[in-house]
């Protein structure tokens, strides 16, 4: 491998080419018309216009125009990223058919995960334990209802497809189901071009704790513990840390062993993240990530293991332990905590809608355990409304988690952002509750704590 097409934007695409040249990769951005300023075509060694005439998003997943251009460049490989193409089996297997390598799983296991019904039913045969629900997809009103009715309300329908927090309801009472169903399926056609929804039971009071899997094409299959993402509004993620501080060392064992052996029986190949919801009683699988996350971060600040170039690595055919140098499984250990804020331009004021605009100041914090990881964050950069609003990535590492919640305290309290309106102040009201200070928040914290909006 010798040069890498970033199949992607922003923040990530940035990170990407920085793993790459620090491995003396070349590389190639591509960028929408909207994008053209944009700062990771700069990053990159050379850069071009992808998808002329479409539409800022389908401009980036125009995969015969990205993959036109990786041959005219020379490109040998093409990292996805997140988002976008980055979970797209039919673009994995256009890749390997132009002879690039796809830096990802295999065409197949983004089949398997891609459709979260057969990925529970892949985790069933694992021997994981999963939400109890529909065996398969649900097709009416009245088999929802029979499902409430047999195991008890509240239930959840969710999109087979489905991704970012979308095509997902919760269905209190019998009385509810019609309404919801519907919503979901038409929510779900929209979002991912397919109808398909199952149902499981709605837990109440989860947190969602993921772990971190990398797999060599050699059959080496290694967790780097979890991260506890349950701070989410709107079933989406907005500040996540590792470890996580409530769980014991054997439920931490068990989960993570739990991801080690569902990834094994899949023989997946590359970066993936198992998720769970996890309660007093037990763990539960929800679906895997195929894919890099926003938040790998807070993992590799704990691990000291660089997730992206591994990906490149691996995607390269290096052996984990071998070639990465990465200690056996029972050798790995992880120090400290870190916490990761997502700043977006959203005003919180205005119920987050995405702010636009040129940021006339920007100054960013810094100093020790700190890292920010952002794509067009600078005085003077235009925020369009075109993609996805965050802005930058603020990460900190500190001995203990307390010590973690000050220093991002500290590091929020720093940035001056003038122009457009962030999340800044809405996520300095979370780091400084309670209820998250003691390490207790839920999936349901923000919806259900209206202090924070003040
Ligand atoms: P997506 O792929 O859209 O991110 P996930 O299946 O990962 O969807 O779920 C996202 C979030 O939705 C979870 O972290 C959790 O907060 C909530 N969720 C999903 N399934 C359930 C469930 N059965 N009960 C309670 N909350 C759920």
């Amino acid at each position: 491998m010798k040069k890498v097409l970033i199949a992607n934007r922003g923040e990530i695409a940035v990170r990407i080419i920085r793993a790459c040249h620090e491995l003396k990769l070349k590389t190639v951005a591509i960028f929408a018309k909207e994008d053209d300023l944009s700062v990771h075509r700069f990053k990159a060694d050379e850069a071009y216009l992808v998808g002329a005439g479409k539409r800022p998003i389908e401009a980036y997943l125009d995969m015969d125009d990205i993959i036109r251009i990786a041959k005219q460049t020379g490109a040998d490989a093409i990292h996805p990223g997140y988002g976008f193409l980055s979970e797209n089996e039919a673009f994995a297997a256009k890749c390997q058919q132009a002879g690039i390598t796809f830096i990802g799983p295999t065409a197949e296991q983004l089949a398997i995960f891609g459709d979260k019904i057969r990925a529970k039913e892949a985790a069933l045969a694992a021997g994981l334990h999963t939400i109890p629900g529909s065996d398969g997809p649900v097709k009416s009103v009245a088999e929802v209802r029979e499902f409430g009715q047999r195991h008890g309300f509240p239930v959840m329908v969710k999109a087979a497809l489905g991704g970012g927090g979308r095509g997902m309801r919760i269905i209190r009472n019998a009385q509810e189901v019609a309404e919801n169903f519907e919503r979901a399926r038409s929510e779900a056609q929209q979002s991912f071009g397919d109808d398909e929804l199952y149902v499981e039971k709605y837990l109440e009071n989860p947190k969602h704790i993921e772990v971190q899997i990398l797999a060599d094409q050699h059959g080496n299959v290694i967790h780097l513990f979890e991260r506890d993402c349950s701070v989410q509004r709107r079933h989406q993620k907005v500040i996540e840390f590792a470890p996580s501080i409530v769980l014991s060392e054997s439920r931490r064992q068990e989960i993570c062993n739990a991801a080690v052996r569902l990834m094994k029986s899949v023989h997946y190949q590359n970066a993936g993240t198992v998720e769970f919801l996890v309660t007093a009683e037990d763990y539960y699988f929800i679906e895997v990530n195929p894919r890099v996350q926003v938040e790998h971060t807070v993992t590799e600040m704990i691990t000291n293991v660089d997730i992206v170039q591994s990906q490149i690595l691996i995607a390269s055919g290096k052996n984990l332990h071998k070639d990465l140098k990465i200690p056996e499984q029972n050798q790995i250990f992880f120090h400290g905590c870190a916490i990761q804020c997502r700043v977006t331009t959203e005003d919180p004021e205005n119920n987050f809608m995405p702010d636009t605009g040129k940021i006339e100041t920007y100054r960013s914090p810094g100093g020790y355990g700190v890292r920010l990881d952002g794509g067009n964050a600078y005085t003077g950069s235009i925020i369009t409304p075109y993609f996805d609003s965050l802005l930058v990535k603020a990460c900190v590492s500190s001995r203990t988690f307390e010590g973690a919640v000050m220093k991002m305290n500290r590091v929020l309290n720093e940035f001056i952002i003038r122009g457009v309106k962030t999340n800044i102040p809405f996520m300095q009201n979370v780091l400084n509750h309670p209820v998250f200070k003691a390490g207790e928040a839920h999936t349901t914290f923000i919806d259900k704590t209206p202090e924070l909006f003040v």
